[in-house]
């Protein structure tokens, strides 16, 4: 098997999240709380910038980079989600912004004075269907005005800036449904208490995640990112970044739960011997290292055609359902394999647990990574 990429990366990033054992994560789990000490070394330690060109401050480095970081976060028993956004949503200012918005945002994200790690696309009534979104920013002199609600935006109460999908022309009004939508940047210092409320949701997993109102938010004309109408195409250009980033934290979820299970079938002993000497303990460990080792290799190649500039979308969306579904395997075999420890709060199985099952639905969900591959690539008949 090759050797991991960015060896010397995944090393510092090892040595980094070992400041930030098990009863830390417990702790801001308990009590739903933002791992802010661990953003912070993280963001110090450079590693939130690596996608960021050199000459706006940052590394300049490729994805793999950013895949390799997020794998030994989760590989460590950390999680990435309270900051990976950090990383690639700067992507809609780099590649559509003005020099303007680029020169005026990019350098002060890449040194995390400015955090833009919140991106507000989902809402309630219409879901997976983002051409339905009612979110409408209407021009009025130099600004728009924002009405509308979001949902299951995470990170919103820690972020300085947020990446905001709105509709500028009404669906009925355009000849393609993706027409009509714009993305605008949204000052989050500014907009909170005036139009814009932030609610947060309790979920089964500590990710800070928010339902958003706008009543009638003003955000600056300046601020719209690209050409009006245009946005869908601009957010659909993230997701796939942000696809395969994610698919790279199921990766390392899934090495946590293999590296977990077999030191503890190696050491526990029943029956007078170690459990991990029957095969009924054996195969399914087995079992999760060949399906992981299958949905790295496919991490890995769409990585590398997003680095190389080419057209990923399918392999973004197939890595990210093939590692999450890996990775819910190896956690499930993971408790098993740890009896009635595995429930217990002290392993942080049973939290990588719940962390890891997210991202069968988040950032898209299964059923329509599948519808995509059916009607894109197999041109099967649309259901939708
Ligand atoms: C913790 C968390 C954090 C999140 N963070 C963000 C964020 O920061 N920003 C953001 O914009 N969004 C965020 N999301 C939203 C997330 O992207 C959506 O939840 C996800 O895309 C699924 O959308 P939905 O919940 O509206 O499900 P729905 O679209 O309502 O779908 C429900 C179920 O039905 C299935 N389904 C729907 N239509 C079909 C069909 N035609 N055929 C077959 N099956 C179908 C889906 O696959 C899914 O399983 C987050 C969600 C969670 C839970």
């Amino acid at each position: 098997m090759p050797e991991p990429s960015h060896p010397e990366i995944r090393e510092s990033v090892r040595r980094l999240c070992a400041e930030f054992p098990g009863p830390y994560w417990q702790d801001l789990d308990r009590s739903r709380t933002y791992p802010t000490a661990f953003v912070r070394t993280l963001t110090e330690a450079g590693f939130l910038s690596v996608l960021v060109p050199e000459e706006y401050g940052g590394a300049g480095l490729g994805l793999s980079a950013a895949t390799a970081i997020l794998e030994e976060i989760h590989r460590s028993g950390c999680n990435g989600g309270a900051c990976h956004a950090q990383m690639y949503t700067m992507g809609t200012i780099l590649k559509h912004g003005s020099a303007d918005q680029k020169q005026r945002y990019l350098p002060s994200i890449a040194s995390g004075a400015l955090r833009l790690q919140a991106f507000g696309v989902t809402e309630p009534t219409s879901g997976t269907d983002t051409t339905r979104l009612k979110t409408f920013a209407r021009r009025d002199g130099d600004d728009y005005v924002v009405n509308g609600q979001k949902i299951w935006i995470s990170r919103a109460e820690h972020s300085d800036l947020m990446v905001l999908l709105v509709r500028t022309t009404p669906r009925e009004d355009v000849a393609k449904s993706s027409d009509g939508m714009s993305v605008l940047l949204v000052d989050m210092r500014n907009a909170v208490g005036n139009g814009l409320t932030i609610r947060p949701i309790r979920t089964m997993l500590n990710h800070a995640t928010t339902e958003l109102f706008f009543d009638d938010l003003r955000v600056p004309a300046a601020n719209l990112i690209g050409e009006e109408g245009k946005g869908f195409k601009y957010i659909l250009d993230g997701m796939n970044a942000e696809r395969i980033l994610i698919a790279s934290e199921c990766i390392g979820d899934g090495r946590f739960f293999i590296d977990r299970a077999a030191a503890y079938a190696s050491s526990r002993e029943v029956f007078g011997r170690p459990i991990g000497e029957n095969q009924g303990i054996q195969f399914p460990i087995a079992r999760a290292h060949v399906q992981i080792s299958a949905a790295a290799a496919m991490v890995d190649q769409a990585a590398a055609m997003f680095e190389a500039g080419e057209p990923c979308g399918t392999e973004a969306n197939m890595s990210k359902m093939l590692a999450s579904e890996a990775s819910w395997y190896a956690a499930d075999m993971c408790v098993q394999t740890h009896g009635g420890f595995g429930f217990a709060e002290e392993y942080d199985i049973e939290r990588k647990f719940r962390e890891t099952r997210l991202y069968q639905v988040a950032p898209i969900s299964t059923n329509l990574i599948l519808s995509h591959v059916a009607t894109h690539v197999l041109k099967l008949p649309k259901s939708f």
